[in-house]
């Protein structure tokens, strides 16, 4: 599986990569705020290590207040003060003394000054760096004492070398100031201690000098710059011995809304207070690796969950893609089914439609069978008639003709003759309508064909007691035509239209000729039987007749429909509004007057 997708468009891009950038600044601010909460909480337990911290150097330095005061008003250390006992003998009771206090009171080193500065006995008397006979006139806690001050004063031993806080009081008798007792503590213990701890503290005094500090690289060195004046006081008091007093490489910085000491590039959070004497501030650091390294694990939890967060979209986003191919794919499949089923289904209507085609052509024949039928049935009818008639004739003429009655022969024989028109009359019928006669086109006078086709059948009004209305135009209406044939259109429709009066009592037919936008229209309507609707639709057909066998072989209409289409005109029929039929034909006329209004367009059909 492929996680980077295939597509991407800038839309979706853009949304992801400010998605992306949501992402990193909500993980930042997590890492930012953790840092927070992380210095916060070191802040907390920071104070309290610093409260810790503050109480062991406060016990350590108020352990041995007592001390001086304590001694300067012992007798002993009095009579050796005095100028009139001998010396020698009490500075060995003194130095025991001392040395016995010393090492119950667990301090570093008791000792005497005289009003000099000079010891005169010590609880060290016998060891090599015994401070008996060296002059401390020039140590601070000396002069306090000297001027009635009580002293505290750390400082690096100037017989020792040891680093220790002096205590020193004024030794009185009602002379005044006969000297100094001071007590000298060991600090190296304390700061033993709190570099076992293995925290970083340290207590810088008013000028800046660290004096006491868990790291020993840190100690004697500076956090701010020393002045001269200081330096010249520090250096004739002999504070710190040989030290440099050089300055930490030391940068202040405030981050998370802490204090922060950069020392030799490390980052410590720093908490300060100020303790012990006037002018001390202890300091209390903490890495800060600490914080960043709760940081660094929120950015890195919070980019690998970003990280998951966008890998787990990419996955989801693919998987959608699948399941959305999968479902198209199912789609494809179901459409190739439908496509399948259709096509089968076409199939299967084409093999219809051929088997339908098959069955309707063979209807046709069917159909044609029974049209040979019926025409044959119509033809036999048509001629059996005048040919039994003929024969009857025959004979009587035969028999006229033995009795020498030669005129009734001749009657006969008219008659036999007549006969035999009508059958040509039936054949030639046929004849029209099973070859087609060449189509020759003239300019002829509408009218003169119809006229000519109502007189052809003026036998028949007179014996019908037929009424015909003939609308005439009285004028030419040409049409390319042949005159013969288009009065057989009208003699035609003008018969038939006779047979429907049959029963009717009052017998009409109208006969309209119209010419109106170069349109010529004959109409033959009747008020006789009228059409069937049923049959409507087949009244054109050859051989549809609802005549009597007989009395017509249905080929008028369609002959008269293959003239009307020869010459590039219509036919149609429709019942008329009361009873009867209606038929109009048209033709484009050729030549002739225009009666272009609309209205008598109308008016032709009512
Ligand atoms: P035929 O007259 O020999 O029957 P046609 O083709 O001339 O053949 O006519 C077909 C049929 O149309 C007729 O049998 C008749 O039923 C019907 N027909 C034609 N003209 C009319 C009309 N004016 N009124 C009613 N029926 C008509």
């Amino acid at each position: 599986m492929s996680l980077i997708p295939r597509k991407i468009s800038w839309k979706v891009f853009s949304l992801w990569l400010g998605c992306l950038g949501f992402g990193i600044a909500v993980v930042y601010g997590a890492g930012y705020w953790v840092g927070l909460i992380a210095a916060r909480d070191l802040s907390t337990i920071g104070q309290e290590r610093l409260s810790l911290y503050e109480g062991t150097l406060r016990s350590a330095l108020e352990k041995h207040r007592y001390l001086p005061f304590v001694l300067s008003r012992d007798e002993g250390i009095k009579n050796l003060l005095s100028e009139n006992e001998g010396r020698e003998g009490v500075a060995i009771a003194v130095n025991r003394s001392l040395s016995a206090t010393n090492q119950k009171a667990e301090s570093d080193v008791l000792y005497v000054l005289n009003s000099k500065g000079t010891t005169l006995a010590a609880s060290n008397w016998l060891e090599d760096r015994s401070f008996v006979g060296h002059n401390y006139a020039f140590r601070p806690y000396y002069k306090d004492a000297i001027a009635g001050r009580e002293s505290g004063f750390f400082a690096v031993g100037a017989t020792t070398g040891v680093p220790g806080y002096f205590m020193s009081h004024a030794v009185q008798d009602n002379t005044g100031v006969r000297g100094v007792i001071v007590a000298k503590v060991d600090m190296r213990p304390l700061q033993k201690q709190w570099h076992d701890g293995g925290e970083h503290v340290f207590v810088a005094d008013e000028n800046g000098v660290i004096f006491l500090s868990s790291r020993d690289d840190w100690r004697y060195r500076t956090i701010s710059s020393v002045d001269d004046v200081a330096l010249a006081r520090i250096r004739s008091n002999r504070q710190f011995g040989g030290a440099e007093l050089l300055p930490l490489n030391l940068r202040f910085h405030q981050t998370l809304n802490r204090k922060i000491f950069e020392i030799d590039g490390q980052k410590y959070l720093t908490l300060t207070r100020k303790t012990g004497k006037p002018g001390w501030i202890m300091h209390f650091l903490t890495p800060l690796a600490l914080i960043e390294e709760k940081q660094r694990t929120a950015w890195i939890s919070g980019a690998v969950l970003l990280m998951l967060i966008f890998m787990g979209s990419l996955f989801l986003r693919e998987r959608r893609q699948k399941l959305r191919s999968a479902q198209r794919a199912r789609q494809a499949d179901r459409f190739q089914v439908i496509n399948k089923k259709l096509q089968l289904e076409i199939d299967e209507r084409k093999r219809t439609e051929t088997q339908l085609l098959k069955t309707q052509e063979d209807l046709v024949q069917t159909g044609k069978l029974a049209a040979l039928g019926q025409m044959s049935t119509a033809i036999a009818h048509e001629i059996n008639q005048p040919m039994a008639a003929i024969r009857t004739f025959a004979a009587s003429a035969r028999l006229l003709l033995a009795k020498g009655k030669k005129d009734s022969v001749k009657e006969s024989l008219v008659e036999i003759s007549s006969l035999t028109e009508r059958m040509s009359n039936i054949t030639g019928e046929l004849k029209s309508f099973a070859q087609k006669a060449p189509v020759e086109y003239h300019e002829v006078d509408l009218r003169e064909a119809l006229t000519n086709a109502i007189n052809l059948m003026e036998r028949v009004w007179k014996l019908g007691e037929i009424n015909l209305h003939f609308q005439d135009l009285e004028t030419f209406v040409f049409v390319k035509g042949d005159l013969i044939r288009l009065e057989q259109i009208f003699v035609n429709l003008l018969r038939n239209a006779a047979d429907a009066l049959g029963g009717q009592k009052e017998k009409k037919i109208s006969v309209y000729l119209r010419h109106i936008n170069q349109v010529a229209i004959v109409i033959v309507e009747d008020n006789g039987t009228g059409i069937d609707p049923k049959n409507l639709d087949q009244i054109f057909d050859p051989f549809f007749t609802t005549k009597e066998v007989g009395e017509g072989v249905g080929l008028g209409l369609s002959i008269s429909y293959g003239i009307v289409k020869d010459f590039g005109g219509s036919i149609r029929v429709e019942n008329t509004e009361k009873s009867g039929a209606r038929f109009i034909v048209e033709f484009a006329s050729a030549l002739g007057c225009d009666h272009s209004d609309e209205d008598a367009r109308k008016v032709a059909y009512q």
